[in-house]
C-alpha cells in the first residue's frame, strides 16, 4: 500500500473509532436520562445494568446465591460477554474504542491540551506537549497495579455484598447517570473530571477494574500492531502520542496498557514502521 493510502487508512480508522466513541457516550446518556422518567428504572433495569463489569461484580453471587446483586441482571453478563468477544480479537480495544467513560476522559484531555495551546497529531513533529502531564515513573509504574488490586478487592468484596461494590464510587455512574443524589457522588464526579483534566486516561491507567481484567487479552488477540525495526528511526513520536503512556512504544506493542487507539499508528511518518495486523501466532 502506497504511503498516501495508508495515511488515509489510518486516518479513516481514527474518524471509525472516534465515530464509536461518540455513540458510546450519547449511548450512556440515554441510558442515564431513560432513568429520571419514573417507574422506568423498575421496569429496564438500573444503570449499573448496562456495565460490563456490572457481571464481573455479580458473577459470585450468582453462582452461590442463584441471584444477581442488586441494580445488577442477567443483561450484565450479555454486555460483557459482547466485550469478551471484542476483547478475544482485538485486546483491550473495547477501552480505546466502546468505553464512554474512555471516550469523556479523551474529551478533557483534547480540552486541556487546547487550554495548553497545544496540538496532537503534527504528523512527524516532534511536539512540545507538556499537557495533559505525565507522572513521573517512580509514581506512574507502581499507580498502574491499583487497577488489579481494586480489580481483586471487588470480586472478594463482591461474596458478601447486597450491591456491587464499586457502585457508590462508580464514575460512570457520577458521569452519565444523571442520579448525583449523594456528597460522594459529587465528588466521585468533580475528582474524575479534574484529574482527567490533568492526567490522560488516569482512569484508565491507574484505576479501572475492567481495564485490568481485559488486559491479559493484549498478550493473546489477533488483531495487534506491530513494529517494522527497519523502518522505524527510533523517534519517539509515538511515545509522545500514546493516550496510555506506554514508553518504548514499538518494542512494547502488546503491552496490557494498550487500549488499540492507534493513536501511534495515526502519527508515525515512517511508512511501515507501524502496522495493524492479524497476526497468525
Ligand atoms: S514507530 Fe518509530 S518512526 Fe514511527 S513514530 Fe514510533 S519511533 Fe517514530
Ligand atoms: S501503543 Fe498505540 S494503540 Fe496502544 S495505547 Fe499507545 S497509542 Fe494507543
Amino acid at each position: 500500500m502506497n504511503t498516501n493510502r495508508k495515511a488515509a487508512r489510518n486516518s479513516s480508522l481514527m474518524q471509525i473509532r472516534k465515530g464509536m466513541l461518540w455513540i458510546a457516550v450519547i449511548g450512556a446518556f440515554l441510558i442515564g436520562i431513560r432513568h429520571l422518567f419514573p417507574g422506568e428504572a423498575a421496569s429496564g433495569g438500573a444503570f449499573d445494568a448496562f456495565c460490563p463489569f456490572g457481571a464481573i461484580e455479580t458473577l459470585w453471587a450468582y453462582l452461590v446465591r442463584g441471584q444477581t446483586l442488586k441494580t445488577t441482571n442477567l443483561f450484565n453478563f450479555a454486555i460483557l460477554s459482547g466485550v469478551l468477544a471484542v476483547s478475544l480479537v482485538a485486546g483491550r480495544a473495547f477501552c480505546g474504542w466502546m468505553c464512554p467513560l474512555g471516550a469523556v476522559q479523551e474529551g478533557l484531555a483534547k480540552f486541556s491540551r487546547r487550554l495548553a495551546g497545544e496540538k496532537r497529531h503534527i504528523r512527524g513533529k516532534p511536539s512540545q506537549a507538556q499537557f495533559p502531564l505525565r507522572l513521573p515513573d517512580w509514581a506512574d509504574r507502581p499507580m498502574r497495579y491499583a487497577k488489579y488490586l481494586i480489580l481483586a478487592v471487588v470480586i472478594f468484596a463482591s461474596v458478601f455484598s447486597i450491591y456491587p461494590p464499586l457502585h457508590p464510587l462508580c464514575p460512570a455512574r457520577a458521569v452519565f447517570s444523571f442520579k448525583l443524589n449523594t456528597g460522594l457522588m459529587w465528588s466521585v464526579l468533580i475528582i474524575f473530571i479534574i484529574t482527567s483534566l490533568l492526567v490522560e486516561r488516569v482512569w484508565c491507567k491507574y484505576l479501572c477494574p475492567l481495564g485490568a481484567a481485559l488486559a491479559i487479552f493484549n498478550k493473546i488477540s489477533p488483531l495487534r500492531l506491530s513494529a517494522d525495526f527497519k523502518a522505524c528511526n527510533h523517534c519517539g513520536r509515538c511515545d509522545i502520542e500514546c493516550s496510555m503512556g506506554i514508553q518504548d512504544v514499538p518494542d512494547n506493542l502488546s503491552d496490557a496498557e494498550c487500549i488499540r487507539c492507534l493513536e501511534c499508528l495515526e502519527t508515525c511518518a515512517r511508512e511501515d514502521a507501524l502496522t495493524l495486523r492479524v497476526d497468525k501466532h
